[in-house]
């Protein structure tokens, strides 16, 4: 049984993204408008391992460029189409207190063995480096080619007003499209978005010039205020700077412009700033001849970070967007991780559905408390779960301490009958008691007490409180019943042992009886408390209480 997919928007993001979910094994419908000057429509596709005006390198570089390499040359096979090639790339400093600044810096730093220092090329010197470029026009292509022919492309405007959620599902109205999980990839249109209000919050509109240049560049690409790259796929594919003589037609890039957010706009001051960075930057070496100019907007945010979310009611929508100027690097790292955060937040909420919110803070807290008892355990110890319920805490005993050292209760027979299920073939070893858990460790409590011989038998005492999850919550533990079930429960705990209780304070009832084992761990001696929230920041968050015997000889 596959999953639909559904995806807002054909850019970089949304292309990538659609790739990676088909090879989830997802079912992937394509939706896009078709505006033209998409900032992936224009982009010269560059990924290079120093950016910025500081030069900085990216502390996670390798891995993204790792993972970008291997998406795009899996799409590569896929198509039979060359989407990626490896550059040289000459960074080339753009005064002497720039080039002194790294050479500061880099003293400091190991030097990246993938930058080499030029100090004779340009005005100022030079850092060489390995970079790639994709074709994102070719990219955006053969997706859009590879989604039409089995009818998964639409070309259609949708507005997130338009994305209807129900449980479990999304649904486009007046249309036959649902899917299961539906991601926005809008890029600076997302602002407008109503599911994800306000992102990416700084959209800048970016003028690219086309040029022939005469002779061309030494290197692939030079970089250096203004960057001048070769057209993604020029030369029919070739390697440039790798004997594609015909490869002369280049991009230069770009302006920033935050005002004029007007799509496809194209103005005589961008086309006169790049010329002039171009000439700062080449020098009388070339000629230039115009051939051409496109602008894009680029989906920035303040934070220069990519947006990779999943809606916080709503986990079947998410978005990925604001991959900015370095898309072509981000973009499968981002796909991924949004894919992943999506699957897991719907794991949690399909779970929180089935037992008591808040489901997150309650699988942690179950398993804080499991390696714990693992912790205290001892070979011969007897182990007790005071609420069998469905059976996963006197499982996890069995498996721990052996079948036959186990005992467990529950008041509730269908409880027990769940956790005789979940035990399979060892459940007969089990002691399991339908009964008032207060009731049962009382008496063992007074048929330990009337022998001093006796040694406590319990390394392990296990309350998970509240109600018996995807049954009738009208049957919770109590305040009373609780506070006598632990004050019995640790009399019977050996030295060292460790009596662990989740308390919900979520539900009806649940605060009164975390007020009263609060209390109770005020109120006894000989016995550590450790108290652990599952949530600090959530006073209705489960809190688990460790209580300890007291190491006695
Ligand atoms: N540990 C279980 C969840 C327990 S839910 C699991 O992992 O699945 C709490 C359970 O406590 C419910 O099954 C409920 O029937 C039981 N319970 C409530 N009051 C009780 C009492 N006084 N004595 C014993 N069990 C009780």
């Amino acid at each position: 049984m596959s999953r639909h997919t559904l995806i807002i928007g054909q850019g970089l993001a949304g292309s990538v993204l659609a790739w990676q979910a088909s090879w989830r094994g997802d079912h992937v419908t394509v939706l896009d408008a078709g505006f033209p000057g998409s900032a992936s429509s224009v982009a010269a596709g560059l990924m290079m391992p120093l950016s910025g005006q500081r030069l900085v390198r990216r502390s996670d570089y390798e891995q993204l460029r790792d993972a970008a390499e291997s998406c795009y040359r899996r799409i590569e096979q896929e198509t039979g189409q060359r989407l990626f090639r490896s550059l040289t790339i000459e960074r080339r400093f753009t005064s002497t207190a720039e080039r002194e600044e790294w050479e500061q810096r880099s003293s400091k730093e190991p030097a990246a063995d993938d930058c080499l220092l030029q100090p004779n090329r340009g005005r100022f010197g030079a850092l060489q480096m390995h970079g790639g470029q994709l074709n994102i026009p070719l990219l955006l292509q053969v997706t859009r080619e590879r989604l039409s022919m089995s009818g998964r492309f639409q070309q259609r405007q949708i507005d997130a007003a338009e994305v209807q959620v129900e449980a479990g599902r999304v649904r486009i109205a007046n249309s036959e499209l649902e899917a299961e999980r539906l991601f926005f990839c809008e890029g600076h249109r997302g602002r407008g978005n109503c599911w994800f209000p306000g992102q990416p919050d700084q959209p800048v509109r970016g003028e690219l010039l086309r040029v022939r240049l005469n002779p061309q560049l030494p290197v692939d690409v030079v970089v250096g205020g203004v960057w001048a790259a070769p057209v993604p796929g020029a030369g029919a594919g070739a390697v440039p700077g790798a004997g594609a003589e015909d490869t002369t037609e280049y991009l230069i890039g770009a302006t920033w412009d935050r005002e004029q957010l007007v799509e496809g706009l194209v103005t005589e001051a961008g086309r006169a700033e790049l010329l002039q960075g171009l000439a700062a930057l080449l020098g009388d070496e070339l000629h230039a001849e115009v051939l051409g100019q496109t602008s894009g907007i680029r989906a920035g945010t303040r934070q220069r970070q990519v947006l990779v979310r999943i809606h916080a009611t709503h986990p079947q929508l998410g978005m990925l967007n604001g991959l900015g100027s370095w898309g072509a690097l981000t973009a499968p790292s981002a796909a991924a991780a949004v894919l992943e955060l999506q699957e897991d937040c719907l794991r949690r909420s399909a779970e929180a559905a089935q037992s008591q919110p808040p489901q997150a803070p309650r699988r942690s807290l179950t398993q804080l408390a499991h390696s714990i008892a693992r912790r205290v355990y001892r070979v011969g110890d007897r182990v007790f779960d005071a609420t069998a319920g469905n059976g996963h805490d006197t499982r996890f005993l069995a498996a721990l301490a052996g079948p036959s050292a186990v005992t467990a209760i529950d008041i509730q027979p269908q409880a027990i009958s769940a956790t005789r299920s979940r035990l399979g073939a060892v459940a007969d070893a089990v002691m399991l008691l339908v009964g008032d858990h207060a009731a049962e460790l009382e008496r063992q409590a007074a048929a330990y007490g009337s022998d001093p011989t006796n040694q406590p038998p319990y390394g392990v005492v296990m309350f998970n409180l509240g109600y018996l999850p995807g049954s009738d919550r009208s049957v919770i533990t109590q305040a009373d019943t609780t506070s006598r079930a632990i004050r019995a429960g640790l009399r019977l705990l050996r030295p060292g042992g460790v009596l662990t209780a989740i308390v919900y304070r979520g539900h009806p009832g649940g605060a009164v009886e975390y007020g009263a084992v609060e209390q109770l761990a005020r109120e006894l001696a000989d016995i550590r408390v450790d108290v652990l929230p599952g949530d600090s920041a959530d006073a209705a968050s489960p809190v688990l209480f460790v209580f300890r015997s007291l190491l006695r000889g």
